[in-house]
Parts: C-alpha cells; sequence; structure tokens
C-alpha cells in the first residue's frame, strides 16, 4: 500500500540577489513535488518572502528544504492553522480588508463571513482585529 503524500508548508526568505532566480521552477523540475505558492512578496533588488506548500514523500521534502538551504534561502516551517469559529463570527467584516490573499471574505447570498483555509497565509492580521475570538492560531 503507498503512502499517503506529506504537505507541509514552509516560509521562504530569498536574499535580494536570489529574487530574479527561476529557483522555483528547478524544483518543480527536478523534485516529484507539488507546489503550491500561497503568497509571495518580492519586491526588485530587496530580499523576498514566498509561503509555499510542498505535497510528496518525507524524503523528497526534506531533499528539497536542503535544496533552498544550499542555495542560501532561509526556510521556516509554518505547522501552525488558523482556528476558525463561524458560530462565534458575527460577520462584522473588521477582518476583511486586512485579508490581503482573501481568505476570509463575504458570501454573497447570505452575507455570512466565511474561511478559505487554503488561501490563507497565516499572517495573523485577522485575529488582532476580531474582537469576538473567532479566529486564532493553533499549532
Ligand atoms: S472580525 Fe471576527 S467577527 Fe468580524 S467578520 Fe472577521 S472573523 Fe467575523
Ligand atoms: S491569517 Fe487571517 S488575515 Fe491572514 S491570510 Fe489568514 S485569514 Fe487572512
Amino acid at each position: 500500500m503507498s503512502k499517503k503524500p506529506a504537505q507541509k508548508r514552509f516560509r521562504l526568505i530569498f536574499p535580494a540577489h536570489l529574487t530574479d532566480q527561476p529557483i522555483l521552477y528547478q524544483l518543480v523540475r527536478n523534485f516529484e513535488l507539488i507546489l503550491n505558492i500561497r503568497q509571495a512578496r518580492v519586491l526588485p533588488d530587496q530580499s523576498g518572502q514566498v509561503s509555499v506548500e510542498l505535497q510528496g514523500s518525507e524524503d523528497e521534502i526534506g531533499r528539497a528544504v536542503d535544496f533552498f538551504l544550499e542555495q542560501g534561502i532561509e526556510v521556516a516551517e509554518q505547522d501552525e492553522e488558523l482556528g476558525w469559529d463561524p458560530d462565534a463570527c458575527v460577520d462584522c467584516g473588521a477582518c476583511l480588508p486586512l485579508c490581503a490573499p482573501g481568505a476570509l471574505y463575504r458570501l454573497d447570498a447570505s452575507g455570512r463571513v466565511t474561511l478559505d483555509r487554503s488561501r490563507c497565509t497565516l499572517c495573523g492580521r485577522c485575529i488582532e482585529v476580531c474582537a469576538y475570538g473567532a479566529v486564532w492560531m493553533e499549532s
């Protein structure tokens, strides 16, 4: 029976001289991994941050981390998840303008606020403004 693939999230910090290098392209070409870029903030001539999710075997993910480190990229695993209690949410909308990737959004029909975890980059901004304890960070 084949093992279930692992799924891990990482924050990659690229030094300025690497932000224009095709490092994620090399990852896709040379590793048997599925790459999901969750958020990227890279400006020319400045360091950049990219949040990625890697899916594949534990060994292959480990090799990919070694590859990043060899290139001079800082790697931090993100093992937290955003806690979400829709019953505590009063749909006030205070979090919506702060959620850049649109992970928290208003459903058109009902106007209720909901969460799409696949878009969440764990920035934590919604937690700072939510006075109702509807969102929190859990590990
Ligand atoms: S700030 Fe909190 S209560 Fe208000 S919409 Fe966002 S999650 Fe819901
Ligand atoms: S932590 Fe909150 S504000 Fe940040 S991306 Fe996730 S849902 Fe949006």
